[in-house]
């Protein structure tokens, strides 16, 4: 990997727990400034002094991605700390499952707000620093659900995911202009802690379902997000990267067992 990454200043928003845990640490094992971003401060200054241990530059803000204000102090923190900002990880993102016929129009709104508006408010108040950068870099986290699959009790959740690739896909040509790359990494199923607590047997059948027949590691996430983010990826824009361990390829049961 590019040693672009170097010095490089980044957030993550989500990135006390999960995958933006895994995205932060791939960053500070580059040699990156990371600024991890969660509603819960404890969280993140909890995830921030474990990847900080081995020497890397990792802080934590307190800040809620459905709030503008609260994005526009993010930016500001980042760049105050790192002396600018040239990455965006917009990661954070919550799906609670209802099915249509139970689902409340305030839990509709709650997963929207966060999801897709989340990503808008976020990356909104980050482009006039990623301006400043003269190459900056938006990764937005998505899905395979919404965007490729489907899952029962995940229409608002699948409707978010895959609403950001269509956001992402006109950001892209309105940021060009300032250098600013915004692309997408979709994971399949991946090993989160939330994840853990399903068992053992649950977490069995799921990597059966998988030709790599293994969940993701949060870090192959983190890659994917920083391969977007370096210097050999200057040309790329307004892209996705599935990172599923082919999760999506068999077209049944049958092709998956005869393999
Ligand atoms: P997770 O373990 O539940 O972590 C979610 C993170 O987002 C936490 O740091 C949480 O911290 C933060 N967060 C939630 N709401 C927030 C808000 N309003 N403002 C700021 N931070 C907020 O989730 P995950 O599984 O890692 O998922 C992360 C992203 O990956 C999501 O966008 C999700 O859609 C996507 N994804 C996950 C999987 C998977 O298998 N896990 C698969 C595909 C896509 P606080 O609660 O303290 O705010």
């Amino acid at each position: 990997m590019s040693a672009s990454l170097k010095g490089k200043s980044v957030i993550v928003t989500g990135g006390s727990k999960g995958i933006g845990k895994g995205i932060a640490k791939v960053f500070a094992g580059h040699g990156a400034k990371v600024m991890i971003v969660a509603r819960n401060l404890k969280d993140a200054e909890a995830a921030a002094q474990a990847l900080g241990k081995e020497g890397a530059t990792v802080s934590a803000f307190a800040g809620d991605i459905t709030k503008l204000s609260d994005m526009e102090a993010m930016a500001k923190t980042a760049a105050e700390r790192h002396g600018g900002l040239d990455v965006l990880c917009a990661n954070a993102g919550i799906f609670p499952q209802a099915k249509i016929e139970e689902m409340s129009p305030e839990t509709w709104d709650e997963v929207v707000n966060t999801n897709l508006k989340g990503t808008f408010l976020s990356i909104k108040a980050c482009v006039p620093y990623l301006k400043k950068s003269g190459q900056g870099r938006i990764v937005i986290t998505s899905s395979i659900t919404g965007p490729i699959t489907g899952y029962p009790g995940w229409t608002h959740y699948g409707a978010t995911k895959a609403g950001q690739l269509g956001f992402m896909r006109t950001a892209c040509i309105e940021l060009a202009k300032y250098g600013i790359t915004v692309n997408a990494v979709m994971p399949g199923n991946i090993m989160t802690e939330g994840l853990q607590g399903l068992g053992e047997e649950y977490l069995k059948t799921m990597a059966a379902s998988i030709p790599l027949k293994r969940l993701g590691a949060v870090e192959d996430i983190g890659n994917a997000a920083a391969f977007f983010a370096s210097k050999e990826a200057a040309y790329v824009t307004g892209q996705t990267i599935i990172v599923d361990g082919g999760q999506i390829l068999p077209e049944s049961l049958e092709a998956l067992a005869s393999a």
